[in-house]
Order: C-alpha cells, then structure tokens, then sequence
C-alpha cells in the first residue's frame, strides 16, 4: 500500500484538465490501487444551488465572499476524501469581475493538503477550439494573446501555491491529439508505472 496522494490539478479553462485526469484514473485503477477523482466546481455547485445558482458557471459572478464559502466547504468534503491516489480537479484562478481570484488560497491549501501539484497546459489554438466546442458551457470568449497571458498568470500561481506548500509541481503539456504523453508522464510522477 502507497502513502496517500493527494493531487491538485489545475489549468486554465480549456487545456483539458478533466479529459488527462479521467484517463490517469483509469491506468491507476489498472495497478490495483484506490483512486478517486473529485472536480472542485462540481462540490462548489452543489452547495451554490442552495443559494439558487442555476449553472456552475454562473458561480465566479457571486460575491467574492459567497463564493469564498463555498470554497471552503468544498475543500473541508475533499479533505475527508481517502484513496490511495486523490486527484482534484481545480483551478489557480478563477475569473471574476474584481479581477483573478485565487482558486487555492493558503487555507484551502491547508485543508486540501496536497503532495502534488500538476499544471496542465495546451497550445492556445487547442485551448480556443476546445472552449469554442464546449457547447454545455458560458466559457469567456478570448483570443490567443489573453491564453497566453492566463497561461503565464497561471504559472505565478503555481509558484506561489508550490512555496506555500512545500511540494513538486509538475507542468505537463497536453497535446490534442496525443494525450497518452500528458498521461505517462503523470502517472511517472506518481509513481504508478
Ligand atoms: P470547472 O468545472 O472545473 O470549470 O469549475 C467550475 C467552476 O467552479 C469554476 O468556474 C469556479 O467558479 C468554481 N471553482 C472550481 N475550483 C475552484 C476553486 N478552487 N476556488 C474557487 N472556485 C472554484
Ligand atoms: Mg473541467
């Protein structure tokens, strides 16, 4: 039996976070091991319903100080989860009209607890063409400039999250039509070959 993993996965809208995380779910379970994935949002939305938010988008248009609680009960639900292997799907920003908002601030960080932090990117290209085809979604229209500088907003973040917690970060390229690589080289970091 491993020690618990429990880890973070972010990108921005679009790099196909939750497409890489369900395909290394799947390999871990091929290894015998308890995995488990969580999306942060779907926790978040759950809760944001009550409040009477009708889509998960909808939610980064709360005040910061709504969504500042149903941040933290998402995270105290993820910190109760065990699994030998525990992604969660989450973001380092969330896009809200005060400006970027952090997704992992240092308490959530805390109650989260991770051992790994993952970074996933995408070409810009891919990045518009996929928020473009998400059709179940009020993703923010953009051009490829505005992805490359959430791109490098995102890489801030992932410094600062990586001091705070004291943990490797990974930044892991997925490519559209090879996300095996992306995969791999996860499951290589975590050690599940
Ligand atoms: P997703 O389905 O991953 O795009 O998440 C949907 C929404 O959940 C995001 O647009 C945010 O409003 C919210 N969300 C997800 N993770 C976090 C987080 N760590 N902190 C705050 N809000 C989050
Ligand atoms: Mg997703």
């Amino acid at each position: 039996m491993v020690a618990t993993k429990r880890i973070v996965v972010v990108g921005i809208p679009g790099v196909g976070k939750t497409t890489v995380i369900d395909k290394v779910v799947e390999k871990i379970k091929e290894h015998r091991f308890t995995v488990e994935s969580v999306v942060f949002g779907t926790l978040m939305f759950e809760e944001a319903k009550k409040l009477g938010v009708n889509h998960r988008d909808e939610m980064r248009r709360l005040s910061i100080e709504d969504q500042r609680k149903l941040q933290m009960k998402a995270a105290e639900r993820i910190a109760k989860m065990k699994a030998d292997f525990l992604l969660i799907d989450t973001h380092l920003m969330i896009f809200t009209k005060e400006g970027y908002w952090p997704g992992l601030p240092i308490e959530i960080l805390k109650a989260l607890s991770p051992s790994n932090l993952i970074l996933i990117e995408a070409l810009p290209k891919e990045i518009i063409s996929r928020r473009r085809r998400d059709s179940g979604r009020y993703r923010d229209s953009v051009d490829e400039g505005e992805i490359i500088r959430e791109t490098e907003i995102a890489r801030g973040m992932l410094s600062a999250t990586g001091v705070i917690t004291g943990v490797p970060m990974l930044i892991v390229m997925n490519k559209e039509d090879y996300i095996e690589g992306a995969t791999q080289r996860i499951l290589e970091a975590l050690g599940v070959m």
